[in-house]
């Protein structure tokens, strides 16, 4: 078999690592960028205003969508910033009282970095491990929980595998002991439908470039009841209510209002959509070669993420003969280190195993015959691979 080989640029399926920015939220920045460019901060005159009043409207978008008021809306740099902010922040504010934290051992780094961190400055954190398919154990979180457990922190949607933790029966366990919740949902919005009351969640970090919205814009969402303080982290002009000194970039305010309400409204067909793609692609895959696994539990995940190992193939050799698709792989997820990724170790796989693995993120701008072409050169060069094995050791 042989498929033809696309002409331009290579297909891009690694909507988990970054996704490309929504003609409709460039198109609500524009302005922003050149003649609506004042200081959301300067008081004074109209350019000031103009510029606040866009970055008030995007606050709301926000709000919105995530079943929040404004004035829970703290605007940051992306999701790094929020989880540092709700983390540092909560742990330092009430260390006097209260020091246990509470996460898990498949989070993002910003997250399991800012927890070893805090253990540093004195908190002492559990780190729940998480199941075969990626899932938390509600009755070892409710076993984990003290008198003096100040925080949870449990991600809503995993970046790498994709499982969705159940965030309501967390939320409503946090309440009931009295303990604050906070969810990094940078991978969750858009995705499924987020409610921070229903769900019972303190605090909630979400990004502008995980859902087709602009990089360098991030929110952390606070509640007010109950009301929760934190420490900020910058020291500054006192904007975000004292929380998050710095200048607002409103250009990108704007653009991720814009970015939350088109991810609101686009939700169910869209994932309907990117559902029905993933699937077949799964079907093709598993149906034209043996050994392959599927990374993380099928039942609680988000329908855009694949992640699967393939057996005998070394996914670094694999992406280098698959110029031509964007994709991931859990051995270079952390790639500043050499090691394989942690998040696939704590779900069980050997290092062989996750050296073996290809994340696939399908987003908003993959079209069928992208997914179908990435099917037919993925089982293509997989097929060379292990016949260009098997022929060195018959050869042998
Ligand atoms: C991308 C990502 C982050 C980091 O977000 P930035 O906005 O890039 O700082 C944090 N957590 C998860 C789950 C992510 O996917």
């Amino acid at each position: 078999m042989s498929v033809e080989k696309r002409r331009g640029r290579p297909v891009y399926l690694d909507n988990h690592a970054t996704t490309q920015v929504d003609e409709r939220v460039v198109e609500a920045m524009l302005p922003y960028f050149s003649e609506k460019f004042g200081n959301p901060h300067s008081g004074s005159h109209f350019y000031g205003w103009e510029a606040a009043e866009a970055v008030e409207l995007a606050r709301g978008q926000v709000a919105a969508s995530i079943g929040a008021v404004p004035e829970e809306i703290y605007f940051t740099s992306g999701a790094t910033e929020a989880n540092n902010l709700a983390i540092k922040g909560v742990a330092r504010f009430y260390r006097d009282k209260k020091n246990h934290i509470i996460t898990c051992n498949s989070e993002h780094m910003c997250v399991l970095d800012t927890c070893f961190q805090m253990e540093k400055e004195g908190n002492r954190v559990t780190y729940l491990e998480v199941d075969n398919e990626g899932m938390i154990d509600l009755a070892e979180l409710k076993a984990a929980i003290t008198e003096d457990t100040v925080l949870i922190s449990i991600m809503t949607v995993q970046n790498e595998i994709g499982v969705i933790q159940p965030m309501a029966e967390i939320g409503a366990m946090a309440r009931e002991n009295k303990v604050l919740l906070h969810s990094d949902a940078a991978q969750a919005l858009g995705k499924i439908p987020l409610d921070v009351k229903e769900m019972n969640i303190n605090l909630m970090s979400i990004t502008g470039h995980k859902v087709y919205g602009p990089m360098g814009l991030g929110v952390l969402y606070v509640s007010n009841k109950p009301r929760v303080r934190l420490e900020p982290i910058f020291s500054g002009g006192g904007q975000e209510r004292n929380l998050r000194s710095g200048t607002l970039p409103a250009p990108l305010c704007v653009g991720f209002g814009k970015t939350c309400e088109l991810a609101v409204a686009e939700m169910p067909a869209e994932a309907e959509r990117l559902g029905k793609m993933r699937d077949g692609l799964i079907e093709k895959l598993t149906t034209a070669l043996d050994g392959i696994q599927i990374n993380g539990g099928m039942e609680h995940r988000v329908p855009g993420n694949l992640n699967i190992s393939i057996e005998g193939v070394d996914a670094e050799s694999m992406m280098a003969a698959l110029p031509d698709l964007a994709v991931s792989s859990g051995s270079a997820c952390t790639s500043a280190s050499e090691e394989s990724s942690y998040v696939l170790q704590a779900i069980g796989l050997s290092n062989e195993m996750a050296e073996a693995s290809l994340r696939i993120g399908l987003g908003r701008f993959n079209t069928e015959d992208e997914v179908d072409y990435a099917a037919e050169r993925l089982i293509e060069e997989i097929t060379n691979v292990r016949e260009g094995r098997k022929n060195i050791s018959a050869a042998e």
